[in-house]
């Protein structure tokens, strides 16, 4: 799909991101032509890939390998292309992986794996009333060295107790961070998002490269 061969349906359903100047016809084109690896289709994946999906983002490929989340992908916008599988794997070159999966120690290997590719990772988590959301850019902070700044109660796995609507909120803005990556539009290069819930406060943490990152310059 390039700028000039939209269909009059795919202008209609678009007109509203296409009028925006920091999308237009160019941007749309290349949202269809883009390729997201969204690991976990769980409470903030769903919410991602709804919006990622409703924007038009042309190739969505979906780990995860547990089946009750599956349908709610299924049923979006016809035009994008959805792929399920049972794990991450890297068998394309991906523009962007964005894990939604909560779990902070799978996210930084699998992050690992993408950086070493020149993938850019965004990743997200939260239990209790918080939760996190980290853009990490090769060339700036890696997802170790921008995580490494969380809470201890994140450094757990499968955190049991969490507000409903919480993993949604950053779901959501990991979802637009995802566009404005694809689209190239100016940002902070990598950077950590914390939304402290109780207080409806976010904040985004200076942090700094750990010593002897092979990852960081
Ligand atoms: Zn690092």
């Amino acid at each position: 799909m390039t700028a000039v061969d939209f269909t009059p349906r795919q202008v209609e359903r678009y007109s509203r991101q296409i009028l925006l100047r920091e999308v237009g016809g160019v941007g749309q084109a290349r949202l269809g032509r883009a390729s997201i690896l969204l690991v976990d289709g769980g409470a903030a994946g769903r919410t991602a890939g709804l919006y990622l999906a409703g924007a038009g983002v042309g190739r969505l490929t979906l780990a995860d390998g547990r089946e009750e989340f599956r349908q709610d992908l299924l049923r979006l916008n016809p035009e994008v292309a959805v792929q399920v599988q049972p794990d991450p794997g890297f068998k394309e070159s991906w523009d962007l992986v964005l894990d939604c999966g909560n779990r902070l120690e799978e996210a930084k290997i699998l992050a690992r794996q993408a950086w070493s590719r020149g993938i850019p990772v965004i990743a997200t988590g939260w239990g209790g009333v918080r939760s996190w959301m980290a853009r990490a850019e090769p060339g700036g902070r890696c997802l170790d060295c921008l995580t490494q700044a969380l809470p201890a109660e994140f450094r757990k796995n499968d955190l049991p107790d969490e507000l409903g609507p919480l993993p949604s909120i950053l779901g959501g803005v990991a979802a637009g961070e995802a566009l404005r990556l694809l689209l190239g539009l100016p940002a902070p290069g990598s950077f950590l998002l914390l939304f402290e819930g109780a207080a409806s406060v976010y904040h985004s943490p200076r942090v700094t490269a750990a010593d002897g990152c092979p990852r960081c310059f």
